[in-house]
């Protein structure tokens, strides 16, 4: 049981871009028991910094379905998009830093900068940024800029990492690992229309709301390496992850919002109930958050 003194605190933290299907169940229940198992708190933040892709409809249904599936959360819903001044002002201290630089690149121009080069490093998301604006000559950054050309803001991740130094941060499924935030190149942390990016709302926002333990899918194992640099880059609070295995379909591929057949939304009007949606999010009642059942086998 944890001590008053510093409950852990976890969160589920699904974008409305779409309805909840099972993996997201498994997530939410995931970081439900983590919390709850402990005596902890579990929170809900609702990641629609995205205008173009996020609607309040989702999110509405998405609280109603984690309500139905028979989860609790403690303290009111954050939802990112109420909190841009936040975010702005970590922008404005990575700024100070001098570790972001404005890119004027469209998706055309990086493609065809990496035909040119002929090759690209590639992260775990496919080729890295080739870092064309970085170089810019300041005289012809300054005149864009006055000219209002329309523009993202990038990390410099290696002189970021200069000024870092060496990081680790610590997994419960896969240990200590070494920070290379250098696998996903210069990322994009803000642009005009969406002026704050996944990776620093992420990690201001679970600096603010006393996140302890960041449970998520192993997709985003890679992304942790980046937010540890942000969060040493803006003197935030380390917490520690929890990456989970995703849940797939019968295909052996991750569970997607366009397998229509395992929406929380069709399952519930097929008739389930909350607890056998829990069992087939991979969390039959009585299963600990700990616990993965692979095939019938509970594994720890
Ligand atoms: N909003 C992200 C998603 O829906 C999850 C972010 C996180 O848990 O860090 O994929």
């Amino acid at each position: 049981m944890d001590t008053a003194a510093s409950p852990t605190v976890t969160r589920f933290a699904p974008s409305p871009t779409g309805h909840l299907h099972l993996g997201h169940a498994h997530s939410a229940l995931f970081g439900w028991h983590a919390a709850r198992e402990v005596g902890g708190h579990f929170l809900l933040r609702i990641e629609d910094i995205d205008p173009q892709r996020c609607r309040r409809e989702y999110e509405r249904d998405l609280i109603d379905d984690l309500s139905w599936l028979g989860l609790t959360w403690d303290g009111p819903v954050r939802r990112q998009s109420d909190h841009p001044a936040d975010h702005r002002a970590a922008l404005d201290r990575l700024a100070g830093l001098g570790v972001i630089y404005p890119c004027f690149c469209s998706r055309k121009d990086i493609a065809a900068e990496i035909a040119r080069a002929g090759h690209a490093p590639h992260g775990p998301d496919g080729p890295l940024y080739p870092g064309t604006c970085r170089g810019l000559d300041p005289a012809e950054r300054v005149a864009r800029l006055a000219a209002d050309v329309p523009h993202a803001l990038r990390l410099d991740v290696a002189s970021a990492m200069a000024i870092a130094g060496p990081l680790r941060w610590h997994d419960r499924a896969h240990g200590w690992q070494d920070a290379t935030p250098g696998i996903l190149g210069d990322v994009v942390l803000a642009r005009k229309d969406t002026p704050t990016s996944y990776h620093l709302a992420v990690t201001v926002d679970d600096h603010i709301q006393g996140v302890t333990l960041v449970t998520r899918g192993e997709d985003l194992f890679f992304a942790t390496h980046l937010h540890r640099l942000l969060q040493a880059l803006l003197g935030l609070r380390v917490p520690e992850w929890h990456h989970h295995r995703l849940l797939t379909n019968d295909r052996g591929e991750r569970l997607s919002k366009r397998d229509r057949a395992i929406g929380l939304r069709d399952l519930r009007a097929a008739g389930y109930e909350p607890a056998a949606v829990r069992s087939l999010a991979g969390f039959p009642d009585g299963r600990k958050g700990s616990d993965l059942v692979v095939q019938g086998k509970v594994i720890k």
